[in-house]
């Protein structure tokens, strides 16, 4: 049978985009729809406007300790406006260089909402196209819990556009966006709350990380509430918002940002009816090679929900093209994936967490350390920065590398390149530092924390 497009990709975000411009690379004659930006949620409404944020919050930081250095600072003033308008150029350049780089490639791009008609037959605005694949690609959305009031909220969609800043600001979560988020605008003088219903933050990372954040954030003046759930928003005078807390109390915001988690973009373009298995959260299920029920439905990204990372979706188009589009099969590895959040200070993590090394081998060492880094000692600022190491103490292998400090993400990303490799303590330790930096502090741990059971009571 003869198909328009050998490919015929839904969604040009990270992942998307990658999976198109290499199957064309293979060979495959390839289309790619977008009902909105070149992107997605990564370019657009998500890690690099984030991290241009979180730059500019940092920069209130620098101002603080330039006098330690000597510099006088005259009267510091911030313009929410102009951030937000210099981000939006950025982000309109960054989407002409994907636009370019399908062209390049030969990708076709069709601007519009598609729908999926069949296994091999998707429409886009008046038209109808064959293709021997269809790739799923749509990502993921924001969700808001199901409580009275919750519209009067926004999330990190709306968060990247605000007209203004707010003066108070309440952040609803405790995973990535919401630390990430309570960092920018506490950073850019918002007075900042996050609630989150748990007892710690960033659920999944090592204990001892999600401790020594918290109490870090608390430090630079974001107010934390624990255990603390939010049922209700009512909207007050001049466009502020009532919140009622689970305590019983209530206070007042500008705003309210919900930060609880994203749900695969997976219905409402015809998927269902096509026979594909989703999982209870929407998920498309797909093997190895990221077949769906439908064998000639694929999906990979945010919508398969396995770890909603860009460089993942990015790795897992490089292997579905390869998989079906060039010679060889190529198996994505999702062991090891390191990952930073850029909260204030950041998170830079890879591999294990020491809870998860204990469950799963039976003598594990930890090495750890909490200092004032040495940029901060003309500075007021009693921030602390954080390493830890979980050794497999049979093998020597090192498990994870755990940090919370400046620039985690940038450490985290050489050593990750090691632990992926299989390093052993031995080989840290054989490691010269370079000196002074934060990173050598991962290579100069020398003593053993004393395990659990032979701690006591702390
Ligand atoms: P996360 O899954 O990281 O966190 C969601 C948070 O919301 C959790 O703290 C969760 O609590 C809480 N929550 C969920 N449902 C409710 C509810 N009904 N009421 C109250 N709280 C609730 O999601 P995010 O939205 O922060 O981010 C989505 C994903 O995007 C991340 O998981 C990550 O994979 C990716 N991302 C990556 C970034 C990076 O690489 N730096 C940056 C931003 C996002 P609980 O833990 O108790 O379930």
């Amino acid at each position: 049978m003869h198909y328009d497009y050998d490919l015929f990709v839904i969604g040009a975000g990270s992942g998307g985009v990658r999976a198109a411009r290499m199957a064309a690379g293979y060979g495959a004659r390839v289309a790619i729809a977008e009902e909105r930006f070149l992107g997605g949620t990564c370019v657009n409404a998500g890690c690099i406007p984030k991290k241009l944020f979180s730059y500019a919050a940092h920069v209130r930081e620098d101002f603080e300790d330039a006098r330690g250095f000597g510099w006088n600072v005259g009267t510091l003033n911030f313009e929410w406006e102009r951030l937000r308008e210099n981000k939006d150029r950025e982000i309109a350049r960054l989407n002409e260089v994907y636009q370019r780089l399908l062209e390049a490639a030969g990708v076709r791009l069709l601007r519009g909402r598609a729908r999926v008609l069949g296994p091999h037959r998707v429409q886009v605005g008046e038209r109808d196209y064959t293709a021997g694949h269809l790739l799923v690609a749509t990502g993921a959305h924001a969700v808001v819990p199901p409580i009275p009031g919750a519209e009067l909220g926004i999330t990190s969609d709306a968060a990247f556009f605000l007209p203004s800043l707010p003066k108070r600001a309440l952040v609803v979560g405790g995973g990535y966006i919401a630390v990430e988020f309570a960092s920018i605008f506490n950073g850019l003088g918002v007075d900042t709350t996050l609630a989150y219903r748990g007892p710690h933050l960033l659920r999944g990372f090592d204990d001892d990380v999600r401790q020594f954040l918290a109490g870090e954030m608390e430090k630079k003046g974001i107010r934390i509430l624990f255990n603390t759930r939010v049922l209700a928003l009512q909207a007050g005078a001049s466009g502020r918002r009532k919140v009622c807390f689970g305590d019983g109390t209530e206070e007042v915001f500008d705003l309210v940002l919900f930060a609880t988690g994203r749900a695969p973009s997976s219905r409402g373009f015809g998927l269902e009816q096509t026979g594909v298995k989703l999982a209870d959260n929407g998920a498309i299920m797909v093997d190895e090679a990221f077949r769906s029920s439908v064998p000639s439905i694929y999906a990979l990204g945010d919508v398969i929900d396995r770890l909603k990372l860009t460089p993942v979706a990015i790795h897992e188009a490089m292997a579905f093209a390869q998989t079906h589009f060039g010679a060889s099969a190529r198996r994505m590895d999702y062991e090891n994936v390191p990952t930073a959040v850029f909260s204030h200070p950041s998170v830079g993590t890879v591999g294990l967490t020491e809870a998860q090394a204990r469950e799963r081998y039976c003598r594990v060492e930890v090495y750890a350390s909490a200092f004032r880094p040495l940029k901060l000692t003309l500075t007021p600022r009693q921030e602390r920065t954080f390493i830890k190491l979980v050794v497999d103490g049979v093998t020597d292998r090192v498990l994870g590398v755990h940090m919370v400090g400046p620039e985690a993400g940038e450490v985290v990303q050489g050593f990750a390149v090691a632990i992926k490799g299989g390093a052993t303590k031995a080989l840290f330790d054989a490691t010269v530092g370079i000196h002074p930096t934060v990173a050598e502090e991962l290579v100069s741990l020398r003593q053993k924390r004393a395990a659990p059971e032979e701690m006591g009571d702390l």
